[in-house]
């Protein structure tokens, strides 16, 4: 325990400081979270859908949640029923394999959904186009509302495009 202990004065802070940019994140959340209650008066649910990436985008939305970020207390949550969301979160070229998961997942998003596809993957298919087990981008198996490019985007531009999602919806007071 001692020499626990120890190690722990010795080593010190092994963490990096929270970026310069992290009050310009809070800010866009802040008004993710006033569109939200002004268009559905609660918070805001997301399901998020891996159609095929490389987990590298999904790094970046578990980032949301983390203690840096923690967008939950902004009221922007993860859900895990599309039943239960607002908006689908979805990365990666759609394989084969996840065309038809997909596709039921956005028939089970009850209306107003939105889609907002993250990544370049989910845009253009990336470095997995022309690949056989790819079905094709996002938008080719659902409806897509707003596009992030990157590779993978940073959580700063996830939020600005989940924004920028909301604002395709229209108050229902
Ligand atoms: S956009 Fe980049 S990080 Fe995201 S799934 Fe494609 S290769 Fe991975």
């Amino acid at each position: 325990m001692v020499s626990l202990a120890g190690k722990i004065w010795r080593t010190g802070l092994a963490t990096e400081a929270i970026g310069a940019d992290s009050g310009a994140v809070s800010s866009v959340a802040r008004a993710i979270e006033a569109r939200t209650r002004e268009l559905l008066g609660r918070s805001l649910a997301i399901r998020e859908v891996d159609a095929g990436s490389c987990n590298g985008c999904e790094i970046e939305i578990t980032a949301l949640s983390n203690p840096v970020y923690d967008c939950e207390r902004f009221g922007i949550r993860l859900v895990a029923s599309p039943r239960h969301a607002d908006m689908l979160l979805v990365t990666g070229p759609v394989t084969r394999n996840m065309e038809v998961p997909l596709r039921k997942t956005w028939e089970a998003t009850p209306e107003p959904k939105l889609v907002v596809a993250v990544g370049d993957c989910a845009r253009t298919c990336g470095v997995f186009k022309g690949s056989y087990a790819i079905a094709g981008s996002v938008d080719q198996v659902i409806p897509v509302d707003v596009f992030i490019d990157g590779c993978p985007p940073e959580p700063e531009e996830i939020l600005r495009g989940i924004l920028q999602a909301l604002d395709r919806l229209r108050p229902h007071r």
